[in-house]
């Protein structure tokens, strides 16, 4: 079995996108009519690239850059919003990625807030999430972050093991990550979430589990485990690092026992939540959701759309300068529309990968027939352990399930975005990683 394939956080992957033409967001705006959906604002700029990274990010950029970018966002705001006034939309969800946001200065951090607020309505109990990164982590920009009602801060530590660190090509030090925690802690934001690694070259099961100890001391909320994927484009890439899978399985399944055994719920392959915290379900597979910025992702119904898919520094400066000349955000150019099959085959990766996992009685609902006829594929995984039918009429992944969702998941993935995908990896000359999904 080819346990790491693919990380399905969504569906189709963004190498299935096409150029579109004749679509206009006007015509998608009944969709986020009323409440309940969700804002992502991209800050596409980081301090130095990280080895494993191929996110749409670029670095050695001055202030100036960002200052253009924020005036950018703000005419893509200020577009957006004669549409999502006219119909009402009032968003419950406000997440600011990267990138590195607190990259950006100060006085640009204001002036991103005051944008986001003034352009667009949120709903009095919105969530309010922030990425961050330890170097970036000062007093002064979490006072900010106070001040603007963040909900939830995350920090990508990867390791406390500073050889670990350096490994992977990250800016910070273990010192560093340290004090940057324990700053963040000091603001008691709701929900603090920290990033690690396994797989890391050199990495043992035993070094895992000192950084996670000495993250427990910490008292997260939550904390997500990441496979080491070494994406393509990436420096590690070129330097012929891959996954060691048994290597790395071993390592998941320590860290894993060691968080479940030390108070942190499993609602993932990545998602470890302290128990006190509640678990909250929502239906996530038809969540309407508005990009801004460069790179950013908009799922509006059928429609999700973004800028093309851009790995290289060129074309991620390229993409940036498109960006910052767009004239007229409402026609879409670079997206996809998803067919009646690839909505269901959505719903069902992003329910039966995370906990409590996918309720049959309302796919039925949703969709006029039983997922399990739908999907013969859901039974085998019975069979073979892998998904259990609750008793509250729940299809969860199994512990052992859990383990393996980066081979399960891409087994949903239809044969026209398998298609897709192959494409564009051929052209792009991807050799290892996402090519050859099936078994
Ligand atoms: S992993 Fe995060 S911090 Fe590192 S280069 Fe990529 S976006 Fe920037």
């Amino acid at each position: 079995m080819k346990l790491y394939i693919q990380y399905m956080y969504s569906y189709p992957h963004k190498t299935a996108y096409r150029p579109l033409k004749g679509v206009y967001l006007r015509d998608y705006a009944s969709v986020l009519a009323g409440k309940g959906h969700g804002l992502y604002l991209h800050i596409p700029f980081c301090q130095s690239k990280c080895g494993y990274c191929n996110l749409f990010s670029v670095t050695g950029l001055g202030q100036e850059a960002a200052d253009r970018y924020l005036t950018a966002v703000e005419r893509q705001s200020s577009q957006y919003q004669e549409i999502l006034t006219s119909v009402g939309t009032e968003f419950s969800e406000l997440v600011i990625g990267g990138g590195t946001p607190l990259y950006l200065t100060v006085q640009q951090l204001e002036r991103m807030f005051h944008i986001v607020t003034c352009y667009f309505r949120f709903s009095e109990n919105r969530s309010l999430v922030v990425e961050t990164a330890p170097n970036q982590t000062t007093r002064e920009k979490l006072e900010l972050l106070k001040q603007a009602g963040v909900s939830r801060i995350s920090m990508g530590i990867q390791s406390f093991s500073d050889k670990e660190l350096s490994v992977l090509g990250r800016q910070h030090n273990a010192e560093k990550a340290r004090q940057a925690f324990a700053l963040i802690k000091t603001y008691d934001f709701p929900c603090v979430n920290v990033d690690f690694i396994y797989g890391i070259p050199g990495q043992t099961a035993a070094s895992l589990l000192e950084s996670l100890k000495e993250a427990l001391q910490f008292e997260p909320e939550e904390i997500f485990l990441y496979p080491l994927y070494v994406k393509h484009g990436a420096r590690m890439e070129r330097e012929g690092v891959v996954l060691e899978p048994e290597t790395a399985f071993a390592q998941y399944q320590a860290a894993s026992s060691f968080l479940r055994g030390n108070g942190y719920r499993q609602d993932s392959m990545r998602r470890f939540v302290r128990q006190t915290t509640a678990r909250a379900f929502s239906e996530c597979g038809f969540g309407t959701s508005i990009g801004l910025g460069c790179g950013g992702r908009s799922y509006l119904g059928k429609l999700h759309f973004c800028s093309p898919y851009a790995i290289t520094r060129s074309d991620c400066l390229a993409r940036l300068k498109d960006y910052e000349n767009t004239a007229d955000f409402m026609e879409i150019t670079h997206g996809i529309i998803l067919s009646e099959e690839e909505i269901k085959r959505r719903y069902v990766i992003r329910h039966l990968l995370i906990r409590p996992g996918l309720e049959l009685e309302r796919y039925q609902e949703l969709f006029g027939e039983d997922v399990l006829d739908a999907f013969s594929l859901l039974r085998a995984w019975i069979e073979q352990g892998y998904a259990v039918l609750e008793e509250n009429g729940f299809l969860s992944l199994t512990e052992a399930g859990l383990g393996v969702s980066d081979y399960l998941g891409p087994q949903l993935i239809s044969p026209a975005v398998d298609q897709a995908m192959h494409e564009w990896e051929v052209i792009h000359g991807q050799t290892h990683d996402t090519v050859s999904r099936k078994p």
